[in-house]
Formats: C-alpha cells, structure tokens, sequence
C-alpha cells in the first residue's frame, strides 16, 4: 500500500473524527494512520474461557462469567450513589457495581436475561464484586467469534473516562485494516526473511492486532521486536562507520622514549593480560588515521588508571598533550597525586585544575597550556572553561563517563580543528549487550581481570540491631591497623533529613569512638572542597580509622590500607552504587569486608539486592541482576533512558534477538555500507526515514 494513505490524520479515520483525534494524539501520540498500526497490544486476554464465581480467586486479571442479574438496588454513600446488582450463576452470588452513569445503566439492566460479564474482580469479606463490568446478553455474545487472545491495549485514564475504552480502540483497528485492505509495505529483504523463517510484514501487524493463534503470535512478536532492534543497530553501526571515515584523528604513529622508558623501566607491577589487549586495542586505534572514541570498561579495581596514563604517554610520544577529566574534585586530586607519583622519574609537566586552584596557579596552567609547556593536565569540569586552551591537546581521558553529559564531552572535542582522541573510562558494569545497543557506535574495550592477589572481598548483611557486634568488629579490625569507611545515603528528595542521618551517625560514632584512642574523618558534599581534602587527605595517610562520608567517595577513591566498608541504610541504595563502594575496600593485600546494615522490613527487591552482594563480587553480575531489577532506563540514568523508548522489543527480555540483530546488520554493512544494492532498497528506505525522524543518536556519543 502506499505510504501515502498510513499517514493519513487518525481523524479521517470512521469512527474517530475530531474530538477522538485529539485524545489519541494527546494522550497516546498517535497522530496517523501508520502511528495506529504501530499501536501495539501489551498483552492478551483469553476470551474464549469462561469462570465460575466458585472458582474466582484473588486474581488480578480480567475474568468473564455467564450468569444472570437477580436484583437491583440503589445504595447511598457519602458522596452520590452507586448502583449495585447482584448476579448469580447457580454456583454462587457477587455484585455487580456502578458508581457513574447510574440512571442509564439502571434503565438498560434485565433481570433474570442470561447475560455475560466481563472485567476485574474485587474480594472484600468473602464476597466479590465487579465495578463497571462489560455486559452482553449471551445470545448476541454467542453471535461474535470470540478469541482465546483478545488484545489489550496501553491506555490512560483520560482516555478511560471519555469513553475511549479497549474495545473502542479494538473497533478503530478493524476500521484500519478494511480501510487499508491490510496491504503494508514489507521493511526486511526477501533473503532475510527467509534465512530467519520471519513471517512477512502483513502477516506480523495482522497477527499482532488479531492474533489467529498462540503460535501465529508469537511469530509476529519476534519478527516485530527483531525489526524493531536490527534498524537502530543498523543505524549504530552506520554511525559508527561514518565517524570513523569522517572524522579524522591525529595518528599517533610512534612508539616513543616515555612511554618506553615508563614500560621498561619504571612500571610498578606486571600488567594483567586484560591491561595488556587493552592497550593494544587503544594503540592499533589512535595509530589509524582516524578519531578514536573508545570506551573502556573495567570493575571497581581493574587497573584502569594505569592504561590512561601509558595512553597519555603515547599522546606525549607524539608531540601532543593530554588532559584528564574526572567528575569530582576528590577523584581529581587522587589522580594528580596518582599519576605524579607513577610518572616522577619522566621528567613530564602534570597540573591540576579544579574549581579550588587559586588565581595565581591558574595563570600559569594557562600559560604553559598555550606555549605547550604543560604536557598533562588532570581536573574537573573546569578543564572546559573557555579560558582553557591546550596547545595541542591530542588525546582526552574521561573518567567515570556517566557523570558526564554528552553536551560537555563535545565542548572538549570543539577546543581543536582536529578532535582529540577520546578514551572514556567506567566502572559502571553495563551487560555487553546493553552496552552494544547503547554505545554502538563507540568502540569498547574491556579490563576483565582483576589484578593478581586479590583477595575476594567478604560481604555480609547485618541488621540494625546487630550493630554491637559490628562496632565490636570495626575495633578489631582498627587494632589490627585497619582502617574503615562508614558510608551513608544522601538521596536529593530528603536531604535534610539524611544530612541529619549524617550528622547523627558522625557524633554517635564519635562518642563509640573516642579520642585519643580513635580518630575519626567526615567528608560530605556540603564541606568546602579544601576542607574535604585536607579530611581525604588525614584519612589516606593514617590519621583517621574512621572515615565517615556520604556517597561522595563512591567514585574512584583509592586508600589501599581500608578494609572494612560499612554501608548504613544498604535498602536504600542501587545494586550498581552498592557495588561501587563496595569497590573501595579490597585494594590492598589484607582481606577486605563490606557490611550492609539494613533494617528489618526489607521489601522484596531490597532483599534481592542484599542477597546478590553477599552472593557475589562479579560486577557484571550485579549489572545484569540490577537490569532485570530496575530495567534499563534506570541503570543509564534519566538522561539515557530516551534511548530506550523501544516499541514492542525489550533489551532485557529480549537480548538474543538484539544479538541476532546486532548480527544481521554488520554482516549486511560490511557488504554494502551505503545500502545500495539493490536487495538493500527496502531497508534504505526505512533507514532514511528513521533517520529523518529520530535524533535519538545524538544522545548517545
Ligand atoms: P580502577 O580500575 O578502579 O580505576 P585503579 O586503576 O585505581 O582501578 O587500580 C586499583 C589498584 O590496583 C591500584 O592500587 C593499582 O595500583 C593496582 N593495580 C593496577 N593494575 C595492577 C596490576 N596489573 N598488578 C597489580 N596491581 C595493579
Ligand atoms: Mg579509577
């Protein structure tokens, strides 16, 4: 059929008109024809079962009795009246019950006419009841072929209550398919179809709307969801090709004296064989003529750091400067003094800009930044101040990505003619193939091994009122020259309140602890930046045992000699921020703990979550639990979960289609990158128009 009548206004449509058009579009957004046939059903209902009342359980779902009305009344309530009638079907009594439209309804009911009812029951005392149910006599319900799976669609309760109920919307889309004589344009090759045995397009949307069969459904669901996946990855993987004959990088082709002398003569310790294919795969990149956009993926502990800095040595190698970016001031800091301490025998010019570097200091990394002097720079979001100008700045490391816009990656990227080669590092352990569909166009690579002699962290979970025999723990493990964090939640919605949890938690640990016997440090997000170093500062170099914080130390904090992670009020955090302060403990030789207290009403995902901790220390792992918990919006935050407006196909649910798919479209990109051979034409045509239409992309690089 013409695409021309699918983007017809739903008004047009019989049966809708206006005032109808104007509710679809508002409340579902469909706007056209074509937007209706992509209206797809969440579920199905079995229409072909019927219950008994005997049999009618505490079920949530719809369920449909034959039966007959035997009485009618009237009731008064506080506010109005609700009609009620009680219905029987010789195996037990219910009530049938009206709060809206009562006088009519009175008027259409029959007593004692075979009738059937349709809808959700409520129990209260034994009895049950069904508000507002859906009626039909049974002798013009016997004349309609019923379906075992009947449709139901999305709605809303604006459109409930104009009238607009599921069956209206089942109406509208026979309406459609006799309209449009069911005759669509199919999106998928010939030989695709075949080589997966997926059914045609026609016969997906007609069974997705009127499923004939269980089996006919489900094949129009896989072809629906495959379809749905395999054109954004196609256009992922384009993305991606194009970037990469497009944008030009500075080839960093040598292999020079820092980064020999660092690797032959000053590394601290062997890399793992993951740090080794790592760099590899960054070295094969940035030597290419073109910019490299790569993300690196590692656990909390994988020994990122290091690669970032042999990365910069190669920029150094080849007449370049490098930056760093790290998305807190305390991480910056623990960069600086990182990277300085790792590169002190290469004689190279390391700075630090945060928004605490005094006037005077700035001045200089100005200066040196311009005449080329200054050879790295590590900071905060500072480093995209106009005023902060690289001579030639050839490769920049983001850490911790997901703190980061994309708006602020490409401020960076604007400050040369020729972009930097970007490496952006997370801990954030995104399931690979969630990962793909989200960052198809960025080139990943992945730490997974931990560095030798690791000692797997134990992790318990312990309730409130247990928490004697954990203080008693935390001075053991002090007298042993431990040293603890104690980590609360600060969540933005209860602020002051969890400031006070805080507060609270500081002096009662204060006084459990006392002076001169214990130290104890507090860093939290309301301190000056100063303030909160010189405590990081006391903390790393053994002052304190205790270190007191908020989520502030979540990221990257690296004091090897703490052991002992004590995370208060655990229900209230992510699995992903769970395992990320778990990550701060385990870095030094000494066997590591991490304590979850909890209270003793735990919801049910809660529990989840504290039995995946103990259970394991498998980032990915967790990734996947946390998927399945949360679903993907929430993993990737607010700001991502756009991307994942998906139709009918689920990435969790569905991630081996989306492999299969992923699949399919580089193996049909490698042969014909510009889709323009001629079994191709279909899927340019459906690749031009998305990409008309969407710039769901430009979220993601
Ligand atoms: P992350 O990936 O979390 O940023 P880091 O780079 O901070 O991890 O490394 C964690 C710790 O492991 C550091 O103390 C670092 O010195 C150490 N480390 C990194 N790589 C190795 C290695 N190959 N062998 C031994 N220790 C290593
Ligand atoms: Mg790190």
């Amino acid at each position: 059929m013409s695409g021309n009548l699918l983007q017809t206004p739903i008004e047009y449509l019989k049966g809708v008109g206006p005032q109808r058009g104007n509710l679809l579009r508002k409340e579902l957004g469909i706007h056209t024809y074509a937007d209706l046939v992509n209206f797809y059903p969440n579920r199905y209902i079995d229409r072909t079962r019927y219950y008994k009342i005997n049999e009618l359980r505490n079920n949530p779902a719809e369920v449909q009795i034959v039966g007959k009305i035997v009485h009618i009344k009237t009731v008064e309530q506080k506010k109005g009246q609700r009609l009620v009638a009680t219905f029987t079907d010789g195996t037990g009594e219910m009530e049938l019950i009206w709060f809206q439209g009562i006088k009519w309804v009175r008027e259409s009911l029959q007593l004692n006419a075979p009738i059937v009812i349709f809808g959700k029951c409520n129990v209260f005392n034994g009895l049950y009841s069904m508000p507002h149910p859906e009626m039909e006599l049974l002798k013009d319900h016997e004349q309609h072929l019923r379906s075992a799976m009947q449709p139901v669609y999305p709605s809303t309760e604006t459109l409930a209550n104009r009238g607009i109920s599921n069956r209206v919307v089942n109406k509208m889309m026979q309406q459609l398919f006799l309209e449009t004589g069911n005759t669509f344009t199919e999106t998928l090759p010939a030989w695709l179809l075949e080589e997966l045995k997926l059914v045609s397009k026609n016969s997906a949307l007609f069974n997705i709307h009127f499923p004939k069969s269980a089996n006919a459904l489900a094949k129009a669901e896989f072809r629906l969801k495959f379809e749905e996946l395999f054109f954004i990855q196609l256009q992922l993987i384009t993305k991606n090709i194009v970037r990469k004959q497009r944008i030009k990088g500075h080839p960093f082709t040598k292999v020079g004296p820092y980064f020999n002398e660092f690797f032959n003569r000053h590394l601290p310790f062997d890399l793992t064989n993951a740090q080794k294919r790592v760099l590899k795969e960054i070295r094969n990149d940035m030597g290419g003529s073109a910019q490299m956009n790569r993300l690196l993926q590692g656990d909390v502990g994988s020994g990122k750091t290091i690669v970032a800095l042999m990365t910069m040595l190669l920029a150094l190698d080849n007449g370049f400067q490098a930056c760093l970016m790290a998305p807190t001031e305390i991480l910056a800091n623990q960069h600086y003094l990182g990277l300085t301490e790792l590169a002190k025998d290469l004689n190279i010019n390391i700075k630090i800009l945060t928004g605490s570097t005094k006037t005077a200091d700035r001045k200089i990394i100005h200066e040196e930044l311009e005449n080329g002097s200054l050879h790295i720079l590590i900071g905060t979001h500072a480093l995209l101040e106009d005023k902060v100008k690289f001579q030639n700045l050839g490769l920049a490391v983001i850490d911790e990505q997901h703190r980061f816009g994309v708006e602020q990656r490409s401020k960076l990227w604007k400050k040369n003619d020729i972009p930097p080669h970007v490496l952006v590092m997370t801990a954030t352990p995104i399931p690979r193939t969630l990962a793909m569909s989200l960052y198809g166009d960025l080139d990943i690579s992945v730490i997974d091994e931990l560095p030798p002699g690791r000692k797997p962290i134990q992790t318990v979970h312990r309730y409130d009122t247990n928490r004697l025999k954990v203080w008693k723990f935390i001075r053991d493990e002090i007298a042993k020259g431990r040293q603890i964090y104690i980590v609360y939640p600060l969540i933005q919605e209860s602020e002051k309140m969890d400031f006070k949890d805080l507060m609270d938690g500081y002096e009662s640990i204060s006084r459990d602890f006392p002076l001169p016997q214990y130290a104890v440090s507090i860093v939290h997000g309301k301190m000056k930046p100063a303030d909160k170093d010189s405590e990081m500062e006391r903390f790393s170099k053994g002052k304190t045992n205790i270190m007191v914080a908020t989520t502030v130390i979540e990221v990257g904090v690296n004091i090897p000699n703490a052991s002992v992670m004590i995370i208060e009020s655990a229900e209230r955090f992510g699995l992903s921020q769970l395992h990320q302060l778990r990550g701060r403990v385990g870095r030094g030789a000494e066997q590591s703990y991490c304590i979850l207290m909890t209270g003793h009403k735990l919801s049910n995902d809660s529990k989840t979550r504290m039995e995946t901790m103990v259970s394991t220390n498998d980032g990915f792992e967790i990734a996947e639990v946390d998927l399945k918990l949360r679903g993907p919006g929430d993993l990737m935050g607010k700001q991502q979960s756009g991307v994942l407006n998906l139709q009918i196909a689920d990435i969790v649910r569905d991630r081996e289609i989306l492999q299969l798919a992923r699949h399919y479209a580089i193996k049909i990109l490698k042969g014909d990158a510009s889709l323009s051979k001629p079994e191709h034409q279909v899927l340019r045509v459906v690749f031009m128009e998305m990409s008309k239409k969407q710039e769901i992309w430009n979220y993601i690089s």
